[in-house]
């Protein structure tokens, strides 16, 4: 079996589940031409919590983890099954590392479901989720990130949904949502770092802008996952889109394993970044 690729999701808002604009038709893009995983790991900004846990529930509930959304995202669901027998030959894998198994709590979040809504719209690959351990140091991430890594080659893809630059009491919700600059200079150094040395991102951590561009590492840590394994494999990662939301969110994503797929199919290599800084452009 090759090894499957694993991406970087920045997510923005959860109406992206309902809508149809650039980015989804960039996620939509992915689930099309990058070969079908046995199963997703997804590793969501919106699960971050005190401890190591993976969802090990045969059917994991849809949650809805927000307030102020129309109904219509209310009633959404994603049906997605679990797989109860790969999350406990994960925690045995990740030995000595303690991962507890979530049999009756957690679920499929909106930082998940928003993003596979367009990825895999049949909801039909099963679906686990790994928290985010918020009372872990960020080096704690890069370094589970790397223990992951055989996964790949058993099939499964490995999803981090969060965003390079998420400040919410900088959203511009009207007007142009044009990036304000230090969240531009902020996606363009991470972009930079990742595809270059992924190994070595938390140096962005006393870049300038951090604390604007990262003022609650939650949305931040996943992309930590992928520069894990993309350091295991001592790869860089890959743009695959780049662009801002309202202001204040990145909406960039990256793959390692991906772009060589993508690239192949005519209509998706045009819309794929070049580069690195590229422009501000959406696939
Ligand atoms: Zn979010």
């Amino acid at each position: 079996m090759s090894k499957m690729p694993a991406l970087f999701i920045g997510h923005g808002s959860p109406m992206n589940t309902l809508e149809q604009n650039s980015y989804t038709e960039a996620w939509r893009a992915f689930g099309r031409h990058l070969p079908r995983p046995r199963a997703l790991l997804v590793v969501s900004a919106h699960w971050y919590f005190g401890a190591t846990a993976i969802t090990a529930m045969p059917q994991p509930r849809t949650i809805h983890d927000f307030y102020g959304f129309p109904q219509a995202l209310f009633d959404f669901q994603y049906p997605a099954p679990g797989d109860t027998d790969l999350a406990r030959e994960i925690t045995e894998q990740l030995k000595p590392q303690w991962v507890g198994l979530d049999r009756d709590q957690w679920g499929i979040d909106h930082g998940a479901w928003s993003v596979l809504a367009h990825l895999y719209p049949e909801a039909d690959i099963p679906v686990l989720q790994l928290s985010i351990n918020a009372l872990r140091p960020l080096e704690y991430h890069l370094a589970l990130a790397a223990s992951l890594a055989p996964l790949r080659d058993q099939g499964v893809m490995i999803v981090a949904s969060g965003n390079v630059v998420h400040n919410l009491s900088a959203l511009r919700r009207r007007g142009p949502a044009q990036a304000y600059d230090w969240a531009e200079r902020f996606d363009d150094a991470v972009a930079d770092q990742v595809t270059q040395a992924p190994g070595d991102l938390l140096r962005m951590v006393s870049h300038p802008d951090y604390d604007l561009a990262v003022p609650t590492p939650d949305h931040f840590i996943p992309l930590l996952y992928l520069a894990g394994l993309a350091a295991a494999e001592n790869r860089p990662l890959e743009p695959l889109v780049r662009g801002h939301a309202m202001g204040s969110i990145s909406m960039s994503c990256f793959g390692l394993g991906a772009d060589m797929a993508l690239r192949r199919v005519p209509d998706c290599a045009a819309k794929l970044a070049e580069g690195v800084p590229p422009d501000q452009m959406n696939i």
